[in-house]
């Protein structure tokens, strides 16, 4: 095989809680993280030359070392010389569908994709875990990203325990296409605001940690009660975005208050915001009441739907 095409999943965030800050500059998280339908296509290719390429369709992303997919693969070329040196260089192309800098893991999953990809390239037979591994190098979402499905993660969110998976909950997503929100102004913002109320010893950490593990919302989770896990999303960076973004603010509300909207919050740091509905009809219907109520073509909204995987294989040639 010479190429792989792998369908690499965005995530939304159930559940974002900052229990306290790091040495290495991170925070310490709680998440519930939810593989989502919306996803990029990744194809991976070997090529003669001893380069790494990248093209991708969408104008926003880099196709140069800043891409994640890039360090993916420069990280496997590293770690394997032999197999680099033996089957070449990497051309990936990356069919980007889920909106850039929305707080949904896209350039995550991309990295996770080609960790994925070059591992079957270069017939590594690398676990699950071993893959995990790499790509918590590369990034803290990276490893959710390889695993997928639904997990609680944890220290800087690389650390996962899997949850039973949802596939019987409807999104709707909404992300005003030109506003971007950086990851790292949200988390030094909130440090700023509310570094006081950190935990800093190891043992209440964990104690915090551990709480949400028995909370509520994981029971919702675990019974597979949509309305109930609806009533617990929560994610402590709204507090910071809301204020500085009108518009991401406006889209709650506007959620909040349609009927057949079981719950809504903000994903990640943002600016995606997502509502979560019992049928595929009602998310269309409410897709149209809120397009028709904010008339903004900057506006995109998209319903898709929970699913149990990260990473998967399409097609191989
Ligand atoms: P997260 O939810 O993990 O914080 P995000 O969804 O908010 O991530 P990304 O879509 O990963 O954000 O993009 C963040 C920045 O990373 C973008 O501004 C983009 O320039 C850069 N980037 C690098 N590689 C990629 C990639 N493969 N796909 C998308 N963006 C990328």
């Amino acid at each position: 095989m010479h190429s792989y095409s792998l369908i690499a999943p965005a995530k939304i965030n159930l559940y974002l809680e900052i229990i306290g800050d790091r040495p290495d500059g991170y925070h310490e998280l709680v998440m519930i993280l939810q593989s989502i339908g919306l996803v990029d296509q990744i194809d991976v290719r070997s090529i003669s030359t001893d380069s790494i390429r990248i093209h991708c369709n969408h104008p926003q992303v880099p196709t140069d070392k800043s891409n994640l997919a890039y360090r993916a693969a420069e990280l496997m070329a590293m770690q394997f010389p032999q197999a680099f040196a033996q089957y070449g260089g990497v051309e990936i192309s990356i069919n980007k569908q889920i909106p850039v800098a929305a707080g949904l893991a896209g350039g995550s999953t991309n990295a996770a994709a080609v960790l994925v990809g070059i591992d079957l390239l270069w017939k590594l037979g690398l676990t699950q875990s071993e893959l995990e591994e790499l790509g918590g190098t590369l990034g803290s979402d990276v490893p959710f990203c390889v695993a997928g499905g639904t997990a609680i993660a944890t220290g800087r969110g690389e650390q996962l325990s899997p949850l039973p998976s949802l596939d019987n909950i409807y999104i709707l997503l909404a992300k005003y296409r030109s506003l971007e929100v950086s990851t790292a102004w949200a988390y030094k913002t909130y440090q700023e605001q509310f570094g006081h109320s950190y935990i800093r010893d190891s043992e209440n950490l964990a104690a915090r940690a551990n709480a949400v593990h028995s909370g509520a919302i994981v029971k919702a989770v675990v019974n597979k009660d949509v309305g109930e896990i609806a009533q617990k999303l929560h994610n402590d960076l709204e507090r910071v975005v809301l204020p500085a973004y009108p518009q991401v603010l406006q889209l709650r509300e506007v959620f909040a208050n349609q009927e057949g909207v079981l719950g809504t919050m903000m994903s990640g740091s943002g600016p995606t915001v997502f509502a979560l509905f019992e049928s595929q009809q009602q998310a269309e219907l409410v897709l149209r009441q809120v397009r028709e109520s904010i008339l903004d073509e900057d506006l995109e909204l998209f319903v898709t739907r929970t699913i149990t995987h990260g990473i998967k294989v399409a097609s191989s040639v």
